[in-house]
């Protein structure tokens, strides 16, 4: 028996594994594939840095700009020093750097392994029921942490929360191209659209981007999400940054990602704890999520470290998970900028063309567009920002 099975080794599930490891835990962290590449844009929030420093390691091409687009064409460029903590990483490097960490730890990675069930839980003891190619197997800890993501069979069947509803997701679909390409190598490059999502070019190297589109809410079922991306690698916006033909798509994906933000009453349960994607910590607007995923897993490798020194495995014991600032800090965040979508993207991302537009007018104005969605701490506008871009 382990002291924490850990089902899912994303960065949520990895930060998880190895903070226990390092603290001298046995801990077992249950991989689908690691051959997979999460889709993902891979921009990273200087945050990540802070809780694996180690990735400097990877040389990545350092974000020191964002553009924003309208979708009518005015532009928001900002540029801090903040920012230039940030990187793009292509995924499926970035993942296996941090499982590659935990192993060193100390932690056992159990590769092509899918997780599907629970086995009988008692005060002590809860059990993860898995499948590989050659048999079925159960890991027994005294806790279990659920960090599989969005397809995540174990969520929904913990009880914790429901499964997700068509109208909560986002669907994306990104590629990474290779090409020469007009980009500059320290900016990320985001598009607001006139429907429900944004599309994004993140440069990963002189030759590679990565480039994709999202939709979310009603837009889900009115558009079609490959149209909706050829739509968009086709608008001369774009193409005024990759105007060269000879590109080659080296890899595509489309997946769904909840977009609502976590709820607190989502996150645990006797022995059970749910973190990253598969709770729901994705940023609403931006779908940001790699930070505030390692931090909820990091925050409850520390929650079960208190519990196994109290012997303590309850609900109860476990909610020091939840109710921890950091994850109240992001719960609170989420749901601030999940109230502002309706406002943002009424009338097909009106307001968000004036938001841009005002930007290139007013510095002050753009200082506190950059608070609300760039800076390190979220500052709220006032009732006059929101009453200037109606
Ligand atoms: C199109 C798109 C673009 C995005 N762009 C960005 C971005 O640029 N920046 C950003 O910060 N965030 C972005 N996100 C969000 C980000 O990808 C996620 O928030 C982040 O990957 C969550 O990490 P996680 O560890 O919780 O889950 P995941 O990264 O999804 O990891 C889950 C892991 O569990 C494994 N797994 C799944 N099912 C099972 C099972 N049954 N048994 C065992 N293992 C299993 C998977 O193989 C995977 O390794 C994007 C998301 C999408 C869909």
């Amino acid at each position: 028996m382990y002291d924490v099975v850990i089902s899912g080794a994303g960065p949520s599930g990895s930060v998880c594994a190895r903070t226990l490891a390092e603290a001298g835990y046995s801990v077992v962290l249950i991989e689908k594939d690691t051959s997979w590449r999460k889709p993902c844009g891979g921009a990273l929030h200087p945050k990540v840095f802070e809780l694996c420093p180690e990735l400097k390691k990877l040389n990545l091409l350092e974000l020191k700009q964002i553009i924003m687009h309208s979708a009518d064409n005015h532009t928001l460029k900002y540029r801090s020093s903040f920012m230039e903590n940030g990187a793009v990483a292509d995924r499926l490097i970035f993942d296996n750097f941090l499982r590659e960490k935990c192993v060193e730890a100390g932690a056992e990675l159990q590769d092509k392994t899918i997780s599907y069930d629970f086995t009988k839980r008692t005060d002590t003891k809860i059990g993860i029921k898995t499948k590989s190619v050659s048999e079925t197997k159960e890991f027994h800890g005294k806790v279990a942490v659920i960090s599989d993501g969005m397809s995540s069979k174990l969520a929904p069947k913990s009880g914790i929360r429901l499964k997700w509803k068509i109208d909560q997701l986002a669907m994306g679909k990104c590629s990474i191209i290779k090409g020469s390409h007009d980009l500059d190598e320290n900016t990320a490059y985001v598009f607001f659209r006139p429907y429900r999502g944004y599309g994004w070019i993140f440069p990963i190297d002189t030759k590679r981007f990565n480039i994709g589109v999202y939709t979310f809410g009603e837009d889900n079922l009115k558009r079609n999400l490959d149209e909706t991306y050829h739509e968009f690698l086709r608008d001369p916006n774009i193409q005024q940054y990759i105007p060269k033909s000879n590109f080659e798509t080296i890899w595509s994906s489309t997946y769904p990602f909840p977009i609502e933000g976590v709820l607190q009453k989502s996150l645990n349960d006797d022995n059970i704890m749910i973190v990253g994607d598969a709770a729901g910590f994705i940023s609403p607007i931006s779908g940001e999520g790699i930070q505030s995923s390692m931090i909820s897993g990091n925050i409850a490798a520390k929650t079960a470290i208190k519990a196994l020194e109290e012997g303590d495995f309850s609900k109860n014991s476990l909610n020091y998970y939840k109710r921890h600032s950091e994850v109240k800090a992001l719960i609170k965040e989420f749901k601030l900028k999940r109230s502002m979508i309706d406002f943002f993207y009424e009338n097909k991302g009106a307001n968000f063309n004036r938001l841009v537009a005002l930007t290139e007018k007013d510095p002050e104005f753009k200082k506190q567009v950059i608070d609300l969605f760039i800076s390190e701490e979220m500052q709220i506008p006032d009732k006059e920002f929101f009453e200037r871009i109606k």
